[in-house]
C-alpha cells in the first residue's frame, strides 16, 4: 500500500458520517461524498465540498481508483475486458459482460490466489494479497465509469478466491449494495468458491441473499483431490452437505461449476457418479434442492496441459446428467477473441515485465 491511512472508497456512510462529526463538519457531507464517490468521482474533483474539507480528507484518507493498464474489447460479443493496476502497481483483471439483461461484471478478489486448482491460471504465482473492499468495489466504479452504461449484476469469478479474503468481500458486499451508492441487489451478485466450508457456513450467518456457486469439478475425493487440493481440507460429501445447509437456511439455490477437462473428469462414468452424489447429498423425499449445473470445457494455460473435452464428451456428459434429473448448461464463452478468461491476461502482463 501507498500510505498506511485508511480507504476512502472502504467507508461507509455511518463511518463517514462519524469522521465529518469528529472532524468538526457537517454530517450531510457524508452521504454527499459517498454518492460522488461511487460514481468514480476523485474528492479533489467535488465542487460541491470546498478546499478545506478536500484537504482534511487527504490528510485522513487515501484515494485511489483502479486504472485502465489494458481494455480489450471483443468483435465478437462486446464484452470488456480490463486490466486494472492497483495503488502498488499489482496488478487484477475484471470483465464486463453484455447481456440482455444488463451488464454483469466479474470482479478479481484477491492478486493471485494460493488454493492450488491445477488448471487455473490465476493460482501459478500464489497470492500476492487480499484486495481491500476499496479494491473490490473499485473494480465495478472504475468498469462503470469506463464503458458509460451502468453495470447491474457481479459475479466474483474472476483471480482469487473470495472467501480468502472473507471480512473484505463481506464489507464490500454491503458498500456495492448502498442505495446511495451503486445498489445492486443482493440477488444480482454471485460468489463463486473452491469450497472451504468453515467460510461457507460464516456466510450462511450473514443472511445475503446472494448467490452461492460452488466450483465442485470432480464427483468423488480420488478425482476432485488430484486437481483440487481444497478437497484434502473438505471433501465432496463434507461440501454438499454443507451446501444444503446453506440452502435450508438461506432458501437460496446454489449452482455447481464442472469444468470438463478432457480423460481427468469428463467421462459418462463420472456425470453418472456426479449426478448420484449430487442427488444423494442434496435431494430428500421431503425436500428438493433445484440443482444447476454449468459445464464449462477447461480454458486450455499452457502451463496446466490440461486439454478440453471435445464436444461429443461434452454433450454426453450433459444428457447423462439431464437423465436423472440434474439441470445442466453448457457455458457460452464469451469474449474468446480475447483471452477473456481468468488470470491469463495477468500472466501475461508478469511475464512481459
Ligand atoms: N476461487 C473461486 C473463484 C475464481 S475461479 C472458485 O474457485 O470458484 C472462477 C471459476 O473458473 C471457478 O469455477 C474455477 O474453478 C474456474 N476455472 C479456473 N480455471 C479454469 C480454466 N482453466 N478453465 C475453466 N474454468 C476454470
Amino acid at each position: 500500500m501507498n500510505e498506511q491511512k485508511p480507504a476512502l472508497l472502504a467507508q461507509s456512510i455511518v463511518e463517514l458520517e462519524n469522521w465529518m462529526i469528529e472532524n468538526g463538519e457537517a454530517k450531510y457531507r457524508a452521504k454527499q461524498i459517498f454518492e460522488q464517490l461511487h460514481r468514480g468521482i476523485s474528492p479533489d474533483d467535488m465542487s460541491n465540498i470546498g478546499k478545506k474539507l478536500q484537504e482534511k480528507l487527504r490528510a485522513s484518507f487515501h484515494y485511489h481508483l483502479p486504472e485502465v493498464e489494458l481494455k480489450l474489447v471483443s468483435a465478437i460479443d462486446g464484452t470488456v475486458k480490463f486490466l486494472f493496476a492497483l495503488a502498488d502497481g499489482n496488478c487484477v483483471e475484471s470483465v464486463v459482460m453484455k447481456y440482455e439483461h444488463g451488464n454483469t461484471i466479474c470482479i478479481s478478489s484477491q492478486v493471485g490466489c494460493r488454493m492450488g486448482c491445477k488448471f487455473c491460471a490465476s493460482t501459478i504465482g500464489g497470492r500476492v494479497r487480499d484486495l481491500g473492499p476499496d479494491e473490490l468495489l473499485g473494480q465495478v466504479i472504475a468498469a462503470q465509469k469506463e464503458i458509460g452504461e451502468r453495470i447491474s449484476n457481479i459475479v466474483m469469478m474472476g483471480i482469487g478466491e473470495p472467501l480468502d479474503n472473507y471480512d473484505n468481500v463481506i464489507k464490500f458486499l454491503h458498500l456495492v449494495n448502498c442505495e446511495a451508492g451503486l445498489n445492486i441487489g443482493y440477488r444480482h451478485i454471485s460468489l463463486s468458491t473452491c469450497g472451504l466450508v468453515d467460510r461457507i457456513k460464516m456466510l450462511m450467518e450473514e443472511d445475503l441473499p446472494i448467490t452461492l456457486s460452488i466450483s465442485l469439478h470432480a464427483p468423488d475425493d480420488e478425482t476432485r483431490s488430484a486437481i483440487m487440493p481444497i478437497n484434502n481440507r473438505w471433501g465432496v460429501a463434507e461440501l454438499l452437505d454443507t451446501c444444503r445447509a446453506y440452502f435450508a437456511h438461506t432458501g437460496r439455490k446454489i449452482s455447481f461449476e464442472y469444468t470438463l477437462i478432457a480423460g481427468k473428469n469428463d467421462s459418462v462414468e463420472n456425470a453418472n457418479k456426479l449426478a448420484k452424489v449430487l442427488n444423494a447429498h442434496l435431494r430428500s423425499r421431503t425436500e428438493t434442492m433445484p440443482i444447476h449445473v454449468n459445464l464449462i470445457p477447461v480454458n486450455e494455460v499452457a502451463e496446466t496441459g490440461f486439454k478440453k473435452s471435445n464436444k461429443a464428451a461434452v454433450a454426453a456428459f450433459a444428457k447423462a446428467l439431464e437423465a436423472k434429473g440434474i439441470r445442466a448448461t453448457v457455458r457460452r464463452k464469451l469474449g474468446s477473441d480475447i483471452n477473456a478468461s481468468c488470470g491469463q491476461l495477468r500472466r501475461a502482463a508478469m511475464k512481459k515485465d
